[in-house]
């Protein structure tokens, strides 16, 4: 990375230096037993989904070296407890507005006062801070599930997780990222040996379930952009896989794009995404690709 930022460097003419755009993410936990993932600049920061209590997310938060202070807003993609659990303290005790669409609010019986909910459409552009996000439909059985861009000055880090199918949105958006947060939920042969129930078996795998592992390295050899520096494969079944196997699955075919394993059992690193400026020559010493 750092000798194809000299020859970028190199191949610039414009003699100032400006700090480069860049967002810093982490998962703060992935998986059936609560999500949250971060996402922000030196500014401004989002949070989405929080399943787990508030207490949990500012521990983590804390170990991770981020601060709740730059967090504006909580995004709430659907209404399974792993995505809500912490959504009434976290967003009282910060004073922080809710985006969770109406049919969400009513079927997870989330109670938050009327000044911090904000619904949103499909696609709509919300900007939060310096930041904007971007929620989009995806297919899971959920009332009316969402996933979500995060933008900033033209990087994309996507928050991919509980979906069923891979389907035309996720791969205009997938396509776009810089970074992605994306479930790879299980692995086809450990769920169809395993001792799971025919039905939530069938749950599963259905067009309304989860990302197999396959679905989701299909989607990032075919459609991921030549940008994409981080891949969290994110939401994993404690049953029916292992961060070993997807992470060697993935790796295998990751060439340029970082391959993390987001845990269900502790908060990730934080990394740093972005255009490193072709114009941070200065900066070079001090930029660390991952804090
Ligand atoms: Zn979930
Ligand atoms: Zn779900």
């Amino acid at each position: 990375m750092q000798n194809n930022l000299k020859s970028k460097i190199t191949q610039s003419k414009i003699p100032f230096i400006f700090a480069p755009v860049s967002l810093f993410i982490s998962s703060i936990n992935s998986g059936s037993n609560g999500n949250c993932y971060y996402v922000g600049n030196s500014k401004d920061a989002v949070l989405i989904d929080v399943g787990l209590s508030c207490r949990e997310i500012e521990k983590r938060m804390l170990r991770a070296g981020l601060s709740m202070q730059k967090v504006r807003a909580i995004f709430i993609s659907h209404e399974h407890i792993d995505h809500i659990r912490g959504v009434e303290v976290l967003s009282k005790k910060y004073n922080l507005p809710v985006y969770i669409n109406e049919k969400t609010l009513m079927n997870g019986r989330v109670k938050l006062v009327d000044e911090r909910v904000n619904s949103f459409l499909d696609e709509e552009i919300i900007p939060i801070g310096s930041l904007n996000v971007i929620p989009f439909f995806k297919s899971h059985d959920a009332i009316d599930p969402h996933s979500f861009t995060v933008e900033c000055d033209g990087i994309r880090v996507g928050v991919f997780t509980d979906i069923g199918r891979v389907c035309e949105k996720l791969i205009s958006h997938f396509s776009k990222c810089h970074a992605a947060f994306l479930e790879a939920n299980y692995c086809e042969e450990m769920l169809e040996k395993g001792h799971y129930p025919y039905y939530l078996k069938k749950r599963i795998s259905s067009d309304h379930g989860h990302l197999s592992n396959a679905q989701a390295l299909e989607l990032f050899k075919t459609h991921r952009s030549d940008s994409l520096s981080h891949l969290f494969l994110a939401h994993l079944s404690k049953e029916n896989n292992s961060p070993e196997l997807v992470q060697e699955l993935f790796t295998a075919h990751s060439t340029f794009t970082k391959v993390i394993v987001a845990s269900r059992y502790e908060e990730s690193a934080v990394y740093q995404v972005g255009n490193i400026g072709v114009e941070a020559t200065n900066l070079l010493g001090q930029f660390a690709l991952e804090i």
